[in-house]
């Protein structure tokens, strides 16, 4: 019989119940026992729901009170000793690991002062897990048995699960070396390793566990022989003891064609591929699934809340099952739900005709189900037909389809992605437009967003101030952030963004083709959780978005203040995208309406207009070739387009942040000057990258995640550094990134201090 499984579930409760207990445990306003206690209350739930809906295999150890991955560095006890020093109980060791800990003494406990470890995104996603840091001094040992309590506890509620840990290749490649340890190569170790999986494995056969999921997710990436090899080796060296559960070794999140070599006739039970990124596999991967193999077909999209076509689902099933026999077929999520939403019926404000296209895990778990009783044979008519309905529904809806913007779109030429004359051109005009100084200061937007501002924004939303008060209130903040960026003394001004709730959502929110969710939150990391809005059609901007603020902003100054916008890729990365149409075409979408908006920016008189791009960096594919080129080629094309509508002499900036930045994935924006986070990159190599890059780079130079001020003598002999490999004539001097999260008296004297450095340098100019 086909059978359906999951691969995880969200593990944050319906209403972020792990957040508040968390967060409440940090401020030691809740008790240990009582953050335990949600965690249990959450799981059983999950189960229970999972087990209503009649799901065959349910996931276990797919629970975390912050990261699965820094779970199994625990497990592992692949814990750095800076850590282990403080004799803290285990789960508060976790925490530091994840998030740092400052803490002074008290009787009974020593000061505790120590900072996170790396945090980096999940492959292309939006979640960030806590890097495995290895070090020679590492003791691999269990820790525990968090998979073996977890996987007891269902058990005792008469459900059996299957449990999850990610694979001993990807945990080992996902890591990294310690500082102290930087010659190790973590790889390695798995020697080392395999006799602890083991060792889990067996616990968990012992307890009653028939089958574990091993996560191998770093087979869709690009592998070296050395890291196929490790695969395999990891697989015949487990798959050959006796006494272990049924091992199912699932990757996600693409295809895994260059690297399925390495995964023919492995001695284990079970293969998961993820059909919905990599369906191009699917062929291939029917002729390498072994006689005593079952494949587990994931099908329904873990990582955004479309409904699942159920026909079509269907159809490629059956095509495994015509193959393989239906005791060999897994109907399965693409991957694990952590990265949608947890239930739609959470969303009392959506348009029910919208609401019918979407699905929440716990929408997609029942999909799963469906699914496989349809290709067993068993009567789901009525939910056929109604998913048909829905599909055909929003095919043909209106609010899908704009012929207009369709149109528009595929107008796009040459001549509109251009900018009219080539950067030196532009500069000598804008030269003559601003006459700044060498060295000129700004900042990249954002100012401390205020207890004032947030309560204002919900005084509007709710209705208990008027649109004429709110607008005061934001002009309010507008002319003092002006003020203070006189007094400061920086040359290129910025509005300060205190209308803005959110860099997309008040974009989206302005943009046609958009909806929103009031309970739609997805783990970002930790106890962060965002909830990206949903782009549901074709995207147009009825009116200008932002154009009032700026132009007011200038209106009451001298100086230059920049236009602010998030770009084209930004808006589509940080958002639900749609699965209808291909990314290009959204981004591009986006970028006319952008369009629309710097043209307006101009036309009202904003002389300096800045288009944020933050994500481009983390959109890029997966692999190295074709599809990433073709990536670079179109993000770059929908800056262009959003961009290149204005005169010489307007001068348009980019911003980036958040990742290790390749000038070369920026010079086809063509942006005239940009800014880039660069205050922790003080690799001479890193800088003198930018150096070949033509147009104008202002290099972050301090860190806005920090209260800490930097002396002026600090930014100079920071400023002196990069000046060794970068012209001093090109140089911005800018922070990190916006300020928002910063409180006023440190944003005062960081920026007091940076334009004391730009002076100095002036000078010796
Ligand atoms: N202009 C935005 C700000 O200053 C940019 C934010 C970002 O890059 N993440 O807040
Ligand atoms: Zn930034």
């Amino acid at each position: 019989m086909v059978q359906s499984a999951v691969l995880g579930f969200p593990r944050i409760g319906p209403n972020r119940e792990l957040k508040k207990i968390t967060e409440s445990y940090w401020k030691g306003k809740a008790s240990v026992d009582e953050l335990l206690k949600v965690g249990k209350d959450i799981r059983v739930a999950n189960w229970k729901l999972q087990k209503d809906a009649g799901v065959d295999i349910i996931p276990s150890n797919d629970f975390s009170y912050y990261d699965q991955v820094l779970d199994l560095s625990l497990l592992f006890n692949v814990v750095p000793e800076r850590y282990t020093k403080y004799d803290l109980p285990l789960l508060d060791t976790m925490f530091a690991m994840g998030r740092g800990l400052q803490r002074k003494a008290t009787e009974t406990s020593k000061a505790v002062d120590v900072t996170a470890l790396e945090m980096v995104k999940w492959f292309d996603s939006n979640y960030h897990y806590v890097r495995p840091t290895f070090s020679h001094s590492t003791e691999f040992k269990l820790n525990g048995q968090k998979p073996v309590d977890e996987y007891l506890e269902a058990k005792e509620l008469g459900i059996q699960t299957r449990p999850v840990l990610l694979g001993p290749v990807s945990f080992l490649l996902l890591g990294k070396a310690d500082k102290g340890s930087l010659d190790l190569e973590p790889l390695s170790l798995l020697e080392q390793l395999l006799p602890l999986y083991k060792e889990i494995l067996s616990k968990l056969q012992a307890a009653g566990a028939t089958e574990v999921q091993l996560d191998e997710p770093v087979l869709v990436l690009d592998l070296e022989k050395s890291a196929q090899d490790a695969i395999r080796k990891a697989y015949e060296y487990l798959g050959k003891q006796s006494g272990l559960p049924k091992i199912t070794l699932a990757t996600y999140f693409g295809t895994t064609l260059p690297n399925l070599d390495s995964l023919k006739n492995l001695p284990i039970g079970g293969l998961h591929f993820d059909f919905v990124r990599g369906p191009e596999q699917f062929d291939k991967v029917l002729d390498i699934v072994n006689k005593d193999q079952t494949l587990s077909v994931g099908i329904v999209d873990g990582r955004n809340i479309w409904k699942n076509n159920f026909a079509k689902s269907s159809e490629l099933v059956n095509k495994a099952v015509a193959k393989l026999g239906s005791d060999r077929v897994v109907v399965a999520t693409s991957s694990s739900l952590l990265h949608t939403p947890v239930d739609l019926e959470n969303e009392p404000k959506l348009d029910p005709e919208i609401k019918d296209w979407f699905s929440f895990a716990t929408q997609k778990v029942k999909e799963v189900v469906i699914i496989t009783k349809n290709v067993a044979g068993e009567d789901v008519e009525a939910e056929l037909e109604a998913n048909a309905k829905s599909v055909a529904t929003r095919a043909a809806s209106k609010r899908t389809n704009d012929e207009a913007v369709q149109k528009r779109v595929a107008s796009i030429n040459e001549k509109l992605s251009t900018r009219l004359a080539p950067f030196a051109q532009r500069l000598a005009e804008q030269k003559k437009v601003f006459n700044l100084p060498i060295f000129p200061t700004t900042t990249i937007g954002s100012f401390p967003q205020t207890k004032d501002i947030r309560i204002n924004r919900n005084k509007f939303v709710k209705g208990t101030i008027s649109a004429e008060e709110y607008e005061k209130f934001i002009n309010s903040e507008i002319e003092s952030v002006i003020r203070f960026q006189e007094e400061v003394g920086l040359d290129v001004l910025v509005h300060g963004e205190p209308e803005r709730n959110d860099m997309v959502q008040y974009f989206g929110e302005q943009i046609q083709g958009y909806t929103f969710t009031v309970n739609g939150w997805v783990q970002s990391y930790g106890s962060r959780y965002v909830r990206p809005p949903i782009i549901v059609g074709d995207l147009s901007r009825p009116e200008a978005m932002s154009v009032k603020e700026s132009v007011y902003a200038q209106s009451i100054t001298t100086k230059p203040v920049k236009g602010m916008l998030t770009g084209p890729v930004t808006c589509l990365r940080w958002s639900f995208p749609r699965d209808d149409v291909d990314q290009q075409t959204q981004a591009l979408q986006l970028a006319l309406a952008l369009r629309d908006e710097v043209n307006d920016l101009e036309a009202a008189g904003i002389k300096v207009i800045q288009v944020d791009e933050p994500a481009i960096r983390e959109g890029l594919p997966l692999r190295a070739g074709e599809e990433r080129s073709a990536y670079l080629k179109w993000a770059a094309q929908a800056f262009r387009v959003a961009t290149s509508g204005v005169q010489n002499k307007t001068q348009i900036h980019s911003h980036f942040c958040y990742s290790d930045l390749d000038p070369n994935h920026i010079k086809a924006l063509d942006a005239d000057v940009v800014s880039i986070e660069f205050s922790k990159k003080d690799d001479p190599h890193y800088i003198a990258e930018f150096k070949e890059y033509p147009n104008h780079i202002g290099l972050g130079l301090f860190d806005i995640h920090s209260p800490r001020v930097p002396s002026k003598e600090e930014f100079i002999s920071k400023i002196e550094n990069i000046l060794k490999s970068y012209p001093a004539d090109k140089f911005w001097v800018n922070p990190d990134c916006g300020l928002k999260t910063r409180d006023w008296e440190e944003t005062r004297a960081s920026l007091t201090n940076m334009v004391a450095a730009a002076k100095h340098f002036r000078e010796q100019h």
